[in-house]
C-alpha cells in the first residue's frame, strides 16, 4: 500500500485558490479545491492515479460518456477534528458501491488501492481545503465516466475516474415538503435503480420540477409496479416513525443501499430503538398521519445526514407532521455527525482516520 501511495505523482497548482474562499460562509458544493486526483482506464486496464491540480477536462464529442451515459458517482465526506485529524466515515463502503455501479454500467472495477491511497493522496495536497468549522465538511465526489470515442452502441474501451472535493457547509434544505409520485419512477426491478449512475438523477429531475411547481421540494419515490409503496425521497433513503417505532424499505434493485441508512438501522438496533426494515405503503403512512401515529418522515444520505420532512402531500390533499421536542431525526443526526467528527466513540469501526 505504501509502495503504491508513494508512487502517486503530484503536480501541484501553481495558483492555489484557497485565500479567495470564504470557509465561513460556504454553501454545499459550489466552491472547488486546488486538486483533483485523475486516472485513466486504457489499453486493458487502469493506470496509475495522479493527483493533478482541479481543471476541465477535454472530451471527444464521440465520447461515450455523452451518447450512452456510462457515468457513475460517489458522495462521501472528510472532516478535521480537533487535532488536526483527517477523519473519512465508511470510505470502504463507498469503493465498494462504486464497483457494485461500474459493474451493473459495465464500466471496468477499479482497484481498491487506487481509490483509497489516491483519495487519501488527494487529501494530504489539499489538507487546508478540509473546513474546520461546526457543521462544514469537505464534500468528496468520486466519479467514472467514458472518455472512449465511437458512436456505436456499446461499452468504451476508455474511461476516466476522477475525485473532485469541495469545501461545503452544512447541508440544509430547509423545511421538506415532500409530494408522493404516482405517476413516475426513478427505478424498477432489473434497472439501474441501486447504482449510483448519472441517469438515475436526470431522470429524477423533471417529476421533482413537477412537484416543486406544486408547491413541494422533493418527490417521495414509490415502486414502479403499484405506487403503493414508499421507496426513497428525493435521492435519499427515507425513514417512517410510526409511534415509536422507525421503518425504512428493504434495499433492492430499486432502492440504493445508502451507507447513512444502514448507519441509521446499526445505530438505533444499538441503542434499542425498535427499528424495521420492511416494506411500507402509502395507505398505512396516509392511515398513521390521519390517526396522529405518524411521528416523523426523514431523508438519510451523506449530504445531508438527515433531512426532516415537515409534510407531505397525496392525491391533492397534504399532511402536516406534528412537530415534536425531541426528534429522533435530531437525536440520529447528531449521534452520527459527533461520530464523524470524533467528538464521540465510534464502537463500530466507522470512522476512518487519514492522517
Ligand atoms: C446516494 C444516495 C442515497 C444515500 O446514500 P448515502 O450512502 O447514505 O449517501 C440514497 N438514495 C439514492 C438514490 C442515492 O443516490
Amino acid at each position: 500500500m505504501n509502495a503504491l501511495m508513494n508512487d502517486i505523482e503530484v503536480i501541484k497548482t501553481k495558483h492555489s485558490k484557497i485565500n479567495e474562499v470564504d470557509f465561513d460562509h460556504l454553501s454545499f458544493g459550489k466552491t472547488f479545491s486546488d486538486h483533483m486526483l485523475e486516472c485513466d482506464y486504457k489499453d486493458g486496464k487502469w493506470q496509475a492515479p495522479k493527483v493533478v491540480p482541479y481543471a476541465p477536462i477535454t472530451l471527444d464529442p464521440s465520447a461515450k460518456i455523452f451518447h450512452y451515459g456510462q457515468s457513475i458517482f460517489e458522495g462521501m465526506k472528510a472532516y478535521k477534528d480537533g487535532d488536526n485529524n483527517i477523519l473519512l466515515f465508511r470510505p470502504l463502503d463507498n469503493f465498494k458501491r462504486l464497483n457494485i455501479s461500474a459493474k451493473r454500467l459495465a464500466i471496468p472495477e477499479l482497484p481498491e488501492a487506487y481509490f483509497m491511497e489516491g483519495l487519501k493522496a488527494l487529501l494530504k495536497v489539499d489538507s487546508d481545503w478540509i473546513p474546520k468549522n461546526e457543521g462544514s465538511s469537505l464534500y468528496i465526489r468520486p466519479f467514472i465516466f467514458a472518455t472512449g470515442k465511437g458512436f456505436h452502441a456499446s461499452p468504451a474501451d476508455e474511461y476516466k475516474f476522477v475525485i473532485a472535493t469541495a469545501p461545503s457547509g452544512s447541508y440544509f434544505a430547509g423545511e421538506l415538503k415532500v409530494l408522493i409520485e404516482e405517476k413516475y419512477s426513478r427505478s424498477a426491478n432489473g434497472g439501474v435503480g441501486f447504482a449510483k449512475a448519472g441517469g438515475n438523477y436526470a431522470g429524477q429531475f423533471y417529476p421533482t420540477q413537477l412537484a416543486i411547481e406544486k408547491g413541494y421540494q422533493q418527490v417521495i419515490w414509490t415502486d414502479d409496479n403499484t405506487h403503493e409503496y414508499i421507496e426513497e425521497a428525493g435521492a435519499m433513503n427515507i425513514f417512517i416513525r410510526i409511534n415509536d417505532t422507525l421503518i425504512t424499505g428493504p434495499t433492492s434493485d430499486r432502492i440504493l443501499d445508502g451507507i447513512t441508512r444502514k448507519s441509521i438501522i446499526e445505530l438505533t438496533e444499538k441503542e434499542g430503538i425498535p427499528v424495521e426494515v420492511r416494506k411500507i405503503t402509502v395507505s398505512e403512512v396516509v392511515e398513521a398521519a390521519k390517526n396522529g401515529s405518524l411521528k416523523e418522515m426523514f431523508g438519510a444520505g451523506t449530504a445531508a445526514v438527515i433531512s426532516p420532512i415537515s409534510g407531505f402531500g397525496y392525491k391533492n390533499e397534504d399532511f402536516d407532521l406534528p412537530k415534536l421536542e425531541n426528534t429522533y431525526a435530531d437525536a440520529l443526526k447528531k449521534r452520527i455527525t459527533d461520530i464523524q467528527t470524533n467528538k464521540v466513540e465510534d464502537p463500530f469501526g466507522w470512522r476512518y482516520k487519514v492522517i
